[in-house]
């Protein structure tokens, strides 16, 4: 296996790393503050422009879509490094488009979605959403009970989404929904291209989640679709779904990578300088050996999450893989980050620094996109040769 980066991809990480650094981590005191008033995260119109117009011009638009609407087509393996300089920041900036919805577009769209739908996703031009989660089917999405039914050519959607993220800023959403209820999620469950503003999605309520996100709770009522906003084959929805979690999966534990390196980082800067008892930080064993541990789960991380991307790139199966990073990533991070905002003391404890935030950010990471127990199920039911 050979994971290393090219000399070009190297750059490009080189050049992430150096927008992270230069135009990201200079708004983070904003950004904490928004938080801390309660406002959430997000960036203002005004501060996201700038971004938007910076990011273009270095060319770090599309790194992962197909070239024929536009994109890079960069494997995996780069995206590893892209994802992880990312994480260093909690300056929510997304180098469009979001990767996740790319690739279920990818593998879903006819050639008219194509043309309405990926390739201004892939320019920038919209944003996206996805509703799999109801009120009763979180971690167990094959129990979902919205329904999609067929009439005169329309498809008429009816159920209850939550915990949606971004409904209502997108410009579409995709909708997970049963098309037949006896097949479940081995043929019966679809999915529907829904525009933002059309009749009967109704936005129910807003919802603040720790981290300074936000979520939505979802109605679906009467709410009529062309037949032409079926993504994908009727009752196939869920694979072109896990194509699109397991993308999210694995840009997660590069996001770990990165917040626990920066954590580590703001350690070591920190340790030497902190005198306790008349002797520094760095001194004392406790936080050698904190520092020591939280390099080697780092390197650890780092080698899973290269690895499972060269095994994507050569079209092999990382369901496994992509569980067992998924979880040892967030939990590797979490503890990361905790031994740092210990090691700051009180400063650790404010809302000024951004490890906190970074803590909470894995600690919704941990339950999006899959619970912890949930991939440790699938790693093990696998190896016991459980169904
Ligand atoms: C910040 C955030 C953003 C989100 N954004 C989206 C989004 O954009 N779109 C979307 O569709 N959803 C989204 N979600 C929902 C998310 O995917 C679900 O919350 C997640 O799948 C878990 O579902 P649940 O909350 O219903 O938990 P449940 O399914 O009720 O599970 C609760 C707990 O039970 C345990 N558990 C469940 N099953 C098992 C098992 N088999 N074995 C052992 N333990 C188990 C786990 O500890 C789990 O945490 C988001 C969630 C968060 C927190």
């Amino acid at each position: 296996m050979d994971f290393a980066l090219s000399e070009e991809q190297q750059m490009l990480k080189d050049l992430v790393a150096r927008f992270v650094r230069e135009e990201l981590i200079p708004l983070e005191p904003v950004v904490l503050e928004r938080e801390a008033c309660g406002k959430g995260t997000a960036l203002t119109p005004e501060e996201r422009a700038p971004l938007d117009k910076l990011s273009r011009q270095l060319g770090l638009w599309g790194l992962d879509a197909p070239e024929d609407v536009g994109g890079a087509d960069l494997p995996e393996v780069a995206m590893i490094g892209i994802n992880e300089e990312l994480g260093k920041t909690v300056t929510p900036y997304v180098l469009p488009p979001d990767s996740p919805n790319l690739r279920m577009l990818m593998v879903t769209v006819n050639p008219d979605q194509r043309e309405q739908y990926l390739a201004p996703y892939v320019r920038g031009e919209t944003i996206s959403a996805i509703a799999i989660s109801e009120p009763g089917a979180g971690a167990d999405p094959s129990s979902m009970t919205t329904t999609a039914v067929k009439e005169n050519g329309e498809w008429v959607l009816n159920g209850r989404k939550i915990w949606i993220s971004r409904a209502a800023e997108a410009d579409f959403t995709i909708v997970m929904a049963v098309t037949d209820k006896t097949k479940g999620a081995r043929g019966g469950i679809s999915a529907f291209l829904v525009d933002k503003g059309t009749r009967g999605f109704n936005i129910l309520r807003k919802i603040p989640m720790i981290g300074g996100a936000f979520t939505y709770e979802v109605a679906l009522e009467d709410c009529r679709l062309p037949g032409s906003r079926l993504l994908g084959a009727e009752g196939q929805g869920f694979a072109p779904m896990q194509v699109r979690l397991s993308t999210r999966r694995l840009q997660m534990g590069a996001w770990c990578i990165g917040m626990a390196q920066r954590a580590l980082d703001m350690m070591c800067e920190y340790a030497p300088r902190r005198v306790t008892f008349g002797v520094p930080l760095a001194e004392r064993q406790t936080i050698q050996w904190w520092v020591a541990d939280a390099a080697t789960q780092i390197h650890a991380c780092r080698l899973m999450a290269y690895h499972a991307a060269w095994k994507l790139d050569q079209k092999q199966d990382v369901r496994s893989e992509v569980s067992m990073i998924k979880v040892f990533a967030t939990e590797m991070a979490w503890e990361v980050v905790d031994k740092a905002m210990q090691t700051f003391g009180a400063m650790g404890m404010t809302k000024e620094t951004p490890l906190q935030l970074m803590a909470s950010h894995i600690r919704n990471m941990r339950v999006y996109d899959g619970p912890s127990e949930v991939h440790r199920w699938v790693v093990a039911r696998k190896l016991l040769r459980l169904r």
